[in-house]
């Protein structure tokens, strides 16, 4: 059964805002992105979900007792091949590295460069608010790296569990979660 369903990300269109001081203007950066209409393969969400929780139960996370999993496709995997890792915790804590990188590396490092779907799951924590459920910022800028940059064909989705009876996940973009992420432009 075809379960792919089309989902609107909303607008975001704030103006910059600028004020002049007799030390010269400051600057308020604005955000300028337009809706965009994504599909989504409802069946395959859900088995990413599950994934990403079934990930999480591998987690070394003696430090924090935060456990995290993530499930990835890549777009330009043809076999639609499902990565995923938990988050790896070390004694001496700047080592430890996110469930979501580690599986974004697992499968960056197959040769994929394009992320589909990014699931993750923090199962301790489903009913915290979106905050507490979302990829850190090193993660949103390591997702960035591998997502079309062209916010008008980005196919990208990051899904987001929840704890929420009856809701599958929270579907977001890279450009939502990261608007004035940082481009190399070389
Ligand atoms: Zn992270």
């Amino acid at each position: 059964m075809n379960e792919t369903v089309e989902l609107t990300l909303p607008a975001l269109e704030v103006p910059d805002h600028r004020v002049e001081t007799p030390a010269g203007a400051i600057r308020v950066p604005g955000i300028r992105l337009p809706e965009k209409r994504v599909s989504v393969d409802a069946a395959l969400v859900a088995k990413l979900i599950d994934h990403a929780r079934e990930a999480a139960r591998l987690a070394h996370a003696p430090h924090s007792d935060f456990h995290v999993g993530a499930a990835i496709i890549m777009a330009d995997d043809p076999y639609a091949t499902i990565f995923s890792a938990a988050n790896i915790e070390n004694s001496s804590y700047g080592v430890t590295v996110c469930g979501e990188r580690n599986a974004l590396f697992a499968a960056a490092s197959k040769g994929f460069r394009r992320v589909r779907y990014l699931a993750l799951s923090t199962v301790d924590a489903l009913d915290a608010p979106l905050s507490e459920r979302s990829p850190c910022g090193a993660c949103r800028q390591a997702i960035r790296e591998f997502t079309e940059h062209d916010v008008a064909i980005d196919e990208a989705l990051i899904l987001i569990d929840t704890g929420d009876p009856g809701v599958l996940c929270d579907v977001m973009d890279i450009q939502r979660l990261l608007p004035h992420g940082f481009t190399f432009a070389g």
